[in-house]
């Protein structure tokens, strides 16, 4: 991936991809406190633009705040470096990745005296869980590896080091045969899947975790709620248990790169109808709607990258 053509912005400037670089004696390589955002842009029906790019920018500064790491940029230059990134490498669409991290300047695990950085690069990025997914459902398993406490890493920033869990939940459920894997909580709840949020639907009313259970709070779940209160649909935020997965009429995974994936069976027992539930996919219809520019509602939520 990094022997390539493109620009990559570092620290504020525009370098070639296969030069951006960082050296090994990175703190954050160590010890990984660092923080990212996953952000989309849309080939939309008014060109390329991304999607609640503020809200990211947001969250990405709330998690730096929350590892008490100070970003040496504005949030109005970290958007613009995002909009510039997706025009420089002329994508129509794409995935974008800022990353702050802490600098080599010295290595204790105290990294105080060290120095922030910033990147953001930007790919060409389809369907997370692929497109069968999107249309069949994905098969998940309920992980071995409980989700953070939110009081051991701290939940609601998106902490490099919060995924190492999350990459060996994923890797354990992919070599057993399955898509992705779903989390509990410390206390045997739901919790979120490797990546995503969860939803479940029953008797017509939408639920999710509460965030209690140490779910990130993401933006898609955030989107996922004002589109339930445009079709009429009961959003509950609640604690969830494995079982009431097990018994939900439709179950569905969201997140940037995951964007709506139904979910068709968990540890092997099937959902609901075993496919895609119509609940889901009005949800998955509506969100396409939404990040594609074709709902005026929200065209708030996307931001055009043309200068
Ligand atoms: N939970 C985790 C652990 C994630 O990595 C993601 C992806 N950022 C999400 C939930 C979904 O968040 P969002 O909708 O903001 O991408």
């Amino acid at each position: 991936m990094s022997d390539r053509d493109g620009k990559i912005w570092m620290d504020g400037q525009m370098v070639e991809w296969r030069d951006a670089k960082i050296h090994v004696l990175t703190h954050t390589l160590h010890y990984g406190c660092g923080a990212f955002e996953g952000v989309r842009a849309y080939n939309t029906v008014n060109g390329p633009a991304i999607f609640r790019l503020q809200e990211h920018t947001e969250r990405l500064f709330n998690s730096a705040k929350i590892l008490r790491m100070k970003i040496p940029f504005t949030q109005e230059q970290v958007n613009e470096a995002q909009c510039a990134v997706i025009r420089e490498n002329k994508l129509e669409s794409g995935y974008l990745r800022p990353l702050t991290w802490i600098g080599d300047k010295k290595l204790g695990v105290s990294p105080k005296g060290n120095t922030v950085h910033l990147m953001v690069a930007a790919w060409p990025w389809g369907a997370y869980l692929g497109e069968e997914g999107m249309q069949r459902g994905i098969r998940v398993k309920i992980s071995s590896y409980t989700r953070h406490h939110v009081n051991i890493t701290m939940t609601q920033a998106k902490a490099v080091s919060n995924y190492t869990n999350s990459i060996l939940a994923n890797m354990e459920a992919t070599d057993d045969g399955y898509d992705e894997a779903m989390l509990l909580d410390a206390n045997g709840f739901v919790s979120e899947g490797a990546g995503e949020n969860l939803f479940v639907v029953k008797g017509g009313v939408v639920y999710t975790p509460d965030l209690s259970a140490g779910a990130l709070n993401g933006i898609t779940r955030n989107t996922v709620f004002h589109i339930c209160k445009d079709l009429g649909l009961e959003v509950v935020q609640k604690r969830i248990t494995r079982d009431e997965v097990y018994i939900s009429d439709e179950a569905f995974f969201t997140g940037t790169a995951a964007e709506v994936t139904p979910i068709r069976e968990l540890d092997r027992i099937e959902l609901g109808s075993g496919s895609r539930g119509p609940i889901t996919e009005k949800i998955q219809s509506a969100f396409f709607d939404i990040v594609n520019g074709r709902n005026p509602k929200y065209a708030h939520w996307l931001t055009k990258v043309s200068a």
